[in-house]
């Protein structure tokens, strides 16, 4: 097993996607082509996104979901996303979603997308046999008002398919605390919480997501070990983070995958599990993430096998789900 198409093959549980993150370069261009929406500028000559640096990133980002307008437009990334991720192997994936891009946090408005993109999964459910889930994100940089206005959304969409509450966006704006009363809300509804901390901002960003917000997991959380200390409450607390390692290296927090604090982590007694965040903006698999760590640390199938369950304990979806996964881990089916 060397190769991205061995690793395939590999049954993988993905905790931490974000759904217009995911979004396929050639399906934006198809969108945008249909609605006469000139997106010149966010493309390499590849075809690829292009852009600097993470704040450039953002905009590439917010760009390109710009012409993701109605829920029909989000039923077909639904169906390009997880196509995308089941030929990869994933057979189960948590979805960010944000009602700030789907219907502009209106209540009405974000069970209209919720259901085109849940008919989508469940087709894709049938068809491809990868389960999704969605936890609902909102967006740091927009603010803790319209923060409240996401948590909404997300407490009265709660239940076995909307599963987790999260926050994501530029980790410099604002404080965690800042967000506590939406998370404290959300955590009422029933939702599991994440958060991302840790990739921007250094180890006492991680602390306040968990003081300040009670998460369980963190997204991403790899700066956690400049602190040796707080790396060992991780482990103690059993706290999980959602690392994404082809993500960081691709954004620069990372020079390359060796150097890349994933192997430290889980060897200090962490819980780690294994995502791409974005993918296509860092030319990511699920497939190349596996054999970028089997490459870098001789990572096998032991090894894989054990985050693999470390994922499927860590998922926020409920029990019944989790035993179907774990059956199909079993049969490699
Ligand atoms: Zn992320």
């Amino acid at each position: 097993m060397t190769e991205a198409a061995d690793f395939a093959a590999f049954p993988k549980l993905e905790l931490h996607l974000h759904h217009e993150g995911a979004a396929p370069p050639e399906f934006i261009r198809r969108l945008a082509g249909e609605k006469k929406v000139d997106l010149g500028g966010i493309f390499d000559e590849q075809g690829h996104y292009a852009y600097e640096d993470f704040w450039h990133f953002l905009k590439v980002y917010e760009a390109a979901t710009e012409v993701l307008k109605t829920p029909e437009d989000y039923a077909r990334l639904t169906t390009a996303v997880l196509e995308e991720s089941a030929a990869s192997g994933v057979i189960y994936t948590e979805t960010f979603l944000s009602p700030d891009f789907c219907g502009g946090r209106d209540l009405g408005a974000w069970k209209e997308y919720l259901h085109a993109i849940r008919e989508a999964a469940d087709r894709a459910e049938r068809d491809l046999g990868i389960t999704m889930r969605g936890i609902i994100t909102c967006i740091r940089h927009f603010g803790p008002d319209k923060a409240r206005e996401t948590a909404r959304c997300a407490a009265e969409t709660a239940g076995d398919w909307i599963t987790g509450f999260g926050i994501a966006g530029d980790e410099k704006a604002g404080k965690p605390k800042d967000f506590a009363w939406s998370f404290d809300m959300c955590r009422e509804a029933g939702l599991q919480l994440t958060a991302h901390a840790g990739e921007w901002g250094g180890p006492q960003s991680i602390k306040d997501a968990l003081d300040d917000l009670k998460v369980s997991r963190i997204g991403h959380g790899v700066r956690a070990i400049e602190d040796l200390e707080l790396v060992d409450r991780l482990a103690e607390e059993g706290i999980i983070l959602e690392v994404c390692p082809g993500s960081n290296v691709a954004l620069g927090i990372y020079p390359n995958t060796r150097c890349h604090p994933i192997e430290m982590l889980r060897e200090r007694g962490v819980k780690v599990t294994v995502s791409t965040d974005d993918p296509p903006f860092f030319h990511s698999t699920m497939a190349k993430e596996y054999e970028a760590l089997h490459n870098a640390f001789g990572w096998d199938e032991e090894v894989f096998g054990q985050i693999t369950q470390t994922a499927l304990e860590a998922a926020f979806c409920d029990a019944a789900t989790k035993e179907k996964l774990a059956k199909r881990l079993e049969t490699r089916a």
